[in-house]
């Protein structure tokens, strides 16, 4: 096996670098020496009967609630996983040609890191990774998010201490304690971000008799949604339609309301970080009472979240610093010292698995 190949080092030196964050909410593009590239949300708007995608990205979510009927709007990784190969392909498609568009490099077969939930299928790995072949890459390879999240922030995952992450996306939340480089103990559920909005939907409905949209909703919980007492209670108009009188109808809603509201997923992301704990060997639990309890992910964000995790955890916790960035910032990290970390990476050998049955 040659341990120098000239060409393969000729195409680094003028080709990207990309690491890829496939989230099911936002979709983030990071390339080598330049950082962040691409933040849009995952969404793809695609025409009824031909399947054909019209739009991606931003472009697409901008449709969202406002599509004529023959086009849908869709988030093709809404619940953490693969549910939509073909649009899924597309969408890495679209951002991998943008990543390059935007870096003027002259050879457009980028090695690419995709990270990807850890809970999906061989299945769905598989789909990903062939997925991003066909987007052109010249090598692909695959990490698990919290993984990725964990070099992202910097966590000495690669220490015999041990460290903690907590991912809180759109779909999917996900627990993972690291060690030696690799995972000792993770969960992962699917209550995030997009099922807090759900909650204020259904509180609105069940209290006021008022149907809001899920961006509606969305705004909302980041305005003055909580899982802790604020220091200032707020509150804020709700706009939406009555479902009796089937007029529109705007309603001040209190900040200690949407709390109410939020309190059941807000309980079910605590207890799975105290299930992993309760998993959690003692060793690494002393450890991780110095390194603390690292929140990352958009969700995170939720007001007062990191007190009343650290309160009922009986640990530090802390809001990863840019923490909706950190999956694909860690992605891309990983390119760049690629032979320290491969044994992070997910094992998906194209020679082993894609080599017809015999
Ligand atoms: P994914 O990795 O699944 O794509 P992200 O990490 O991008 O998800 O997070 C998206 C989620 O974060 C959405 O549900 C969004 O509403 C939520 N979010 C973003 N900002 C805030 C905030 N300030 N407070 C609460 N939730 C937030
Ligand atoms: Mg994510």
């Amino acid at each position: 096996m040659p341990l120098f190949n000239p060409i393969d080092a000729l195409l680094g030196l003028f080709s990207l670098d990309i690491g890829i964050d496939l989230g099911t909410a936002n979709t983030l593009v990071a390339v080598r020496g330049k950082g962040i590239v691409i933040n849009e949300p995952s969404w793809v708007a695609i025409e009824r009967g031909s399947k054909k995608v019209l739009a991606i990205g931003a472009e697409a979510k901008e449709m969202v609630g406002r599509t004529p009927s023959n086009i849908i709007a869709i988030r093709p990784l809404r619940d953490g996983v693969i549910s939509e190969f073909e649009v899924t392909q597309a969408m890495l498609d679209y951002f991998v040609k943008k990543a390059h568009e935007q870096s003027f490099v002259p050879f457009p077969r980028p090695r690419v890191v995709v990270g990807i939930p850890s809970g999906v299928t061989e299945v769905e790995k598989r789909a990903v990774y062939d997925a991003t072949l066909a987007a052109g890459a010249r090598e692909a390879y695959l990490i698990e998010e919290p993984m990725a999240a964990a070099i992202g922030v910097g966590l000495p995952i690669m220490e015999s201490r041990g460290s903690m992450i907590v991912d809180i996306g759109g779909g999917t939340t996900e627990v993972a304690v690291f060690c030696l480089g690799g995972i000792v103990v993770s969960r992962s559920l699917r209550v995030a971000g997009d099922e807090m909005d759900e909650d204020i939907i259904h509180y609105a409905r069940q209290k006021y008799n008022l149907l809001v949209g899920e961006r509606t909703a969305e705004r909302v919980k980041i305005a003055i949604g909580s899982a802790y007492p604020l220091p200032e209670e707020k509150t804020m108009l709700l706009r939406g339609r009555n479902v009796v009188t089937g007029l529109p109808e705007a309603i001040e809603v209190s900040s200690i309301e949407i709390r109410e509201a939020l309190a059941g997923s807000v309980g079910i992301i605590v207890d799975l970080i105290k299930e992993t704990l309760d998993n959690t060997p003692p060793e690494l639990i002393a450890d991780l009472m110095e390194t603390g309890i690292c929140l990352a992910g958009g969700g995170s964000m939720l007001k007062g979240l990191v007190e009343r995790i650290g309160e009922e955890a009986h640990m530090r916790t802390w809001l990863a610093p840019d923490s909706m960035t950190c999956v694909a910032r860690g992605a891309g990290k990983v390119l760049e010292e690629l032979d320290l970390l491969r044994q992070v990476l997910v094992s998906t050998d194209r020679r082993s698995t894609s080599a017809p049955p015999v």
